[in-house]
């Protein structure tokens, strides 16, 4: 997993030319923060999906820990067309569902007197998506005949507000396992084929598609969908989503702007520390998006919804 990081040491020279005198030449050697990715080489997943209906009984770091695989699994499973030679994937390389198509979301988050997060809407996105189902026409098409279209469904979730680590960690199961800021669902990074759904089903620029609940939902934490809900400037990334046991779901960068890859964060895709929480920051758990399996949940740490 190492072979797509790159650290390139930052040498200052620092000369002063303007006295008479030699000064000294001072080399400063300050540490680069990676905070770009090279989105044309990404680790596959899918090794890593554990299954608790098939005896796995606990997470494990890289992981995703599923309830269980659907009988009747859908989607593709080929990627051989945007696999590099040394095995990872190229982003830029995979068809993307084209289109513009605009929805009338309906989101609102609240807080009530009793400790809840109250989230309600509509679960369509407020941004444009691809066509669905996609087009035959579409070279999108010739990978993935997803034939479900995108449709409203009630969202009502109550979260606690300030959620708390459960003794036990839950495993997850298909649907939502979060959602998004933009007003559409946060899915596991598991397509119903058991594979890495990032890396193998064809997403719109948002990094979301749907499925056969006709839900609109999101696998990769594509840019588009980034900047659309907060354009990174420096720093820990800004809240995205919440997921279904009421953590914070956030970008991909840490505090001190770096991308974060899964091998950073513990067994449910998260870590501890300082963050921005309804206005204050406060210390406690929350999840990332990374650009690698599992992408943005390993396991419910908290007690979901
Ligand atoms: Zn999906
Ligand atoms: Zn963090």
């Amino acid at each position: 997993m190492q072979t797509f990081r790159f650290f390139f040491p930052a040498i200052i020279l620092l000369t002063a030319i303007s006295c008479e005198e030699e000064e000294p030449i001072i080399v400063i050697e300050e540490p680069v923060v990676n905070e770009t990715v090279d989105i044309t080489h990404l680790p596959f997943g899918g090794p890593n999906i554990l299954i608790r209906t098939e005896g796995v009984m606990q997470p494990d770091f890289l992981s995703l820990w599923l309830c269980g695989l659907p009988e009747d699994g859908a989607g593709n499973a080929d990627a051989v067309d945007w696999t590099n030679e040394d095995g990872t994937w190229d982003y830029t390389r995979k068809p993307q569902v084209e289109g513009d198509v605009a929805w009338l979301s309906e989101f609102d988050i609240s807080l009530d007197d009793d400790g809840n997060r109250i989230i309600t809407g509509n679960a369509l996105p407020n941004h444009t998506t691809g066509i669905f189902p996609i087009d035959p026409a579409s070279l999108a098409y010739q990978y993935d005949r997803n034939p479900n279209i995108i449709e409203a469904h009630e969202v009502s979730y109550i979260l606690p507000a300030m959620p708390e680590v459960a003794t036990n960690s839950s495993c997850v199961p298909f649907g939502p396992s979060g959602i998004s800021l933009s007003g559409s669902a946060i899915y596991h990074g598991a397509s119903t084929l058991g594979n890495d759904a990032a890396a193998h089903e064809i997403l719109d620029r948002f990094g979301g598609h749907t499925d056969g609940t006709q839900t609109y939902h999101y696998h990769f934490p594509a840019q588009d969908l980034q900047d659309h809900i907060h354009t990174h400037e420096s720093g820990h990334s800004a809240l995205m989503g919440y997921m279904l046991d009421g953590f914070g779901i956030y970008g991909p960068h840490d505090e001190d702007g770096e991308i974060l890859w899964s091998e950073d964060l513990d067994e449910c895709h998260g870590h501890t520390h300082p963050v921005l929480w309804d206005g204050e920051m406060v210390d406690m758990y929350h999840y990332h998006w990374t650009y690698d399996f599992p992408y943005n949940i390993g396991c419910f740490k908290g007690t979901p919804n």
